[in-house]
């Protein structure tokens, strides 16, 4: 048992209230996104945002606030205990700092401009969410001034995704991957296997119902718990971590790219283990949810990249994709490997690879960072926009759609949220070296279930498990006794693409 102290456990008695309601809104947001009928949005809305109210009164509810005082105080709280009065604190000063006409009102504003976001998307118009976002940029920036950030404002809006990450630590974490980046492109795009793209990007045309199949044996492979886990089908693939014993994750079908709906099957797979190797005894808890970003991103893409886009995955699976149709029995393993792991710069994010990946939250990162500094204007964006991604992957979109209207973050009023995506992906390749250290290599792990199996267990044992009860930063200093480091990615990124190029 993580949990002892009888003064949080008086506590956590009526917190399991808060939970439960917090629990359900993850449902009814999974539920929106997943199987709601379209016409219900309006009441579903209603019925989310009174949820919130509500959770929010029970927090600020004195009996509560004073037993969270009450065990704050006491001198004998263990890690766990004292991680759920740091996650309460964080949660209580949101609410005390920021009055309920602004919460009501960012929340007005981002519903809003959600809808705007669409239809200027859709008619490729940026001047249809101009206003909106400008709106945005103006309530977090009075955000960060209600919450008292002093030092840079853009740290209030990273702190909301990832607790004490600093505006400095991503400018001098984009600083230290950034030539590594150019470097490794530059040999990229001199290779004569840069010009000839993978046949299999043109043909790969598949039947849905196959490619279902086979996310199936995927999930099978990785040994998903089907007691816990559920698989589904949405516009956006993601994870919804309910609980550690519900857990929901997505994928999606589209166009002739078979491999995009498999590795977004095993990124969020990635997502959910996660969740759901949480130690139950927190579930209902304010640390019975992991709240890094970083490390949940983490997660996502040790499965995604490496693992699925490993060579020896592939091998394993070769056989298997083959079987897809007509067009795919002729390839052999390595047409597959350089499928997916094709690099060549593009304007859609969700579309990158490894590489390129990172220049498109740079790009975010730089932008957002200007917008909240006052340097630049929303009107300038597109402008902006299409010279960072000439400048940094030497293309240029030929629309808003394809240029600074492709994500929905923005409309969402989440800014500060981009730059854990690449620090997350950064950090798995941490992982797969500390794996690799301490159990066997990634490629003979991979080989059996026993091997997959002990890389679960060893997530579970040393990340998985303690829930919120560290940081990001806390978990790499006491248990790894490391700060955050870029070293294993650089040496990942070298070894694999000098040797495919
Ligand atoms: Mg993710």
């Amino acid at each position: 048992m993580k949990i002892t102290n009888p003064k949080i456990k008086k506590l956590l008695e009526k917190f399991e209230v808060i939970s439960s309601l917090e629990q359900l809104s993850s449902l009814a947001e999974w539920d929106l996104e997943v199987k709601m009928p379209e016409g219900a949005g309006a009441n579903r809305a209603k019925a989310l945002a009174k949820t919130q109210s509500l959770i929010q009164k029970l927090y600020l509810d004195e009996e509560f606030v004073a037993l969270a005082e009450e065990a704050s105080r006491d001198d004998s709280l263990n890690d766990y205990e004292k991680a759920i009065i740091r996650i309460l604190r964080r949660t209580l000063y949101r609410y005390y700092k920021l009055p309920k006409e602004f919460i009501e009102n960012f929340v007005k504003t981002t519903n809003e401009s959600q809808l705007a976001w669409r239809e200027a998307r859709a008619k490729n118009d940026f001047s249809i969410f101009e206003p909106h976002l400008k709106k945005i940029v103006e309530l977090n920036i009075e955000e960060a001034k209600l919450l008292e950030y002093e030092d840079h404002p853009y740290d209030a809006m990273l702190d909301k995704f990832e607790e004490d990450l600093k505006t400095k630590d991503v400018v001098n974490y984009f600083e230290s991957i950034k030539p590594h980046l150019t470097e490794i492109l530059a040999y990229i795009k001199k290779s004569k296997k840069y010009s000839s793209r993978p046949h299999l990007l043109e043909k790969g045309e598949y039947e849905q119902g196959e490619v279902e199949k086979l996310n199936y044996k995927v999930l099978d492979y990785l040994q998903y718990n089907k007691e816990f886990l559920r698989l589904d089908v949405s516009t956006h693939p993601f994870s919804e971590g309910i609980n550690s014993k519900d857990v929901r994750i997505t994928t999606r079908y589209f166009g002739k790219d078979f491999g995009s709906t498999i590795t977004a099957t095993m990124h969020e797979f990635g997502h959910a283990l996660y969740d759901m190797q949480v130690d139950s005894s927190l579930d209902f808890t304010p640390i019975g949810r992991p709240t890094s970003l970083i490390l949940h991103e983490s997660q996502s893409r040790f499965w995604e990249n490496i693992i699925g886009r490993s060579d020896e995955f592939i091998k394993i699976f070769t056989p298997k994709y083959k079987k897809l149709g007509e067009a795919f029995r002729t390839y052999a393993k390595s047409d597959y490997y350089s499928y997916f792991n094709s690099v060549k710069p593009s304007l859609i994010r969700v579309e990158a690879d490894e590489i390129t990946y990172h220049f498109h939250i740079l790009i975010r990162f730089e932008i957002e960072k200007m917008l909240i500094e006052k340097s630049i204007s929303v009107a300038d964006l597109p402008a902006i926009w299409n010279e960072k991604y000439k400048k940094y992957l030497g293309i240029k979109p030929k629309t808003n759609k394809e240029g600074v209207l492709q994500d929905i973050h923005w409309s969402m009023g989440c800014i500060g949220y981009f730059p854990t995506y690449s620090m997350g992906t950064v950090l798995s390749s941490y992982w797969a070296e500390r794996i690799e250290l301490e159990l066997n290599t990634i490629p003979n792990l991979i080989k059996s279930e026993e091997g997959i199996r002990k890389i679960q267990s060893w997530l579970k044992e040393n990340i998985h498990q303690h829930g919120a009860g560290y940081t990001m930063k806390e978990l790499l200093n006491s248990k790894f006794r490391t700060e955050y480091t870029i070293t294993p990615w650089v040496k990942y990124i070298n070894k694999k693409y000098r040797a495919l190029y």
